[in-house]
């Protein structure tokens, strides 16, 4: 029988289940050593002055978002092209939800789209690198850093320090990669990392906050404000507690967004062995382009490799003269042929609780023209040359 190909099934060794069992068998199972671990591994592996572990990407952004004091009365402005935890934390603030279209033939955010939304009350820019190629994160800048434009800051605030607006990077698909030669997490002010099942590193959920060196921001501060919200503003971790005293303080009403040493442990084991992890990603991205460029209807995606380095996340592969109708018969012939391919992603505009909140995907239409005709490929460590060279076959086959 053939093998049945999955999109994208987490994938550990035998180090792995070595190390979470170390830490069960320790007596500490939560935010404890193995978090703190990995949070310096992090900072070192990417650049980034500091790093905290958190639940989720979600739980970061919130965090992120609340401590750059963005509420009610302001404004965040994001792509489109996103999964909803990018949006819908700008919600939960309280702010205002500002929608910006990719860029004409690009899954990121287009820069001049946020020029044309920039107001006042913009607190912050959610970017999202997309399958894992960074944003155009200087283009970005150029259009936040507008002398002329008169924001209205908090004196103080981040923003005011800065500036300008904060650019925030959603990085849950673009851990390593690199935008003129930085990794993610020390290119935006501050960065949100996924390690969710799917992710190219996973602790089965989980997240990270990086924030890059800014000589104008004190990072200790920020980064420690969001320790304090990511576990209910208490002052000591438990791990703390129980190495000193029993007393402690409430400093903040904070959320419950901590990471487990039992997930860290996990992230460590992947993190160390991170960059083979990219270099097999790398193969199968190549494997993928060998067999489907200069053939129609495949469009590659494709960067200018001297800006960007991507984190091979998703295979994004676009179908000329395709949509939606017939991108979906090609998804149903793969999974005849036991192939599991995806789409990524629907534009937010296009869901109900996005329609209820009087967005019209009819405004973004590039964003509609990259969703219409797109299908993603799976990459993920159980797959093998072989196994892109039948799904390349069976796509060719597909497509006629
Ligand atoms: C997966 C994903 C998220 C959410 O990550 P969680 O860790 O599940 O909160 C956010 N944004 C993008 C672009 C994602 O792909």
């Amino acid at each position: 029988m053939q093998k049945k190909i999955e999109f994208s099934p987490p994938y550990f060794l035998e180090e792995d289940f070595e190390e979470v069992v170390k830490v069960l068998k320790s007596g500490w199972i939560t935010t404890g050593p193995r978090v703190k671990e990995f949070e310096t591994l992090l900072s070192h592996y990417t650049g980034a002055k500091a790093t905290l572990c958190v639940s989720s990407a979600t739980a970061a952004m919130q965090i992120l978002l609340t401590v750059l004091g963005v509420g009610p009365g302001d404004e965040v402005i994001t792509t489109v092209y996103t999964y909803t935890a990018t949006a819908s934390v700008i919600h939960h603030v309280g702010a205002k939800i500002v929608f910006a279209d990719t860029s004409p033939g690009s899954f990121n955010i287009s820069p001049e789209e946020i020029k044309q939304r920039l107001t006042p009350k913009t607190k912050a820019v959610i970017a999202v690198d997309y399958a894992g190629i960074p944003c155009d994160y200087d283009e970005i800048l150029e259009v936040l850093n507008r002398p002329s434009f008169q924001y209205d800051f908090k004196k103080g605030s981040v923003q005011d320090l800065l500036g300008r607006p904060v650019l925030l990077s959603d990085a849950s698909h673009s851990l390593g990669a690199q935008y003129k030669g930085i990794k993610m997490g020390a290119v935006a002010d501050v960065t949100a990392f996924s390690f969710h099942a799917v992710k190219n590193l996973t602790t089965a959920e989980g997240g990270a906050i990086q924030i890059k060196e800014n000589p104008r921001l004190s990072i200790e501060e920020l980064i420690s404000q969001c320790r304090l919200y990511s576990l209910h503003g208490q002052d000591k971790d438990a791990w703390m507690k129980e190495k000193g005293s029993y007393r402690y303080d409430i400093k903040l009403l904070g959320y419950k967004f901590n990471m487990t040493d039992i997930q860290a442990a996990l992230g460590i084991c992947q993190l160390k062995r991170y960059p083979a992890i990219l270099e097999k990603r790398k193969a199968l991205f190549a494997q993928y382009a060998g067999h489907l460029k200069h053939k129609k209807p495949f469009i590659l995606p494709s960067y200018d490799p001297a800006v960007k380095t991507g984190s091979y996340h998703l295979f994004p592969l676009r179908l000329t003269g395709f949509n939606e109708v017939r991108r979906d018969a090609l998804i149903e012939f793969m999974k005849s042929k036991d192939i599991t391919i995806n789409v990524h992603f629907i534009p937010l505009p296009m869901f109900t609780a996005y329609k209820q909140l009087g967005f019209d995907i009819q405004d973004f239409s590039n964003a509609y023209a990259m969703f219409e005709n797109v299908v993603t490929l799976p990459v993920h460590l159980q797959l093998d040359l072989q196994d892109v060279d039948r799904i390349c076959e069976e796509l060719i086959n597909g497509v006629k």
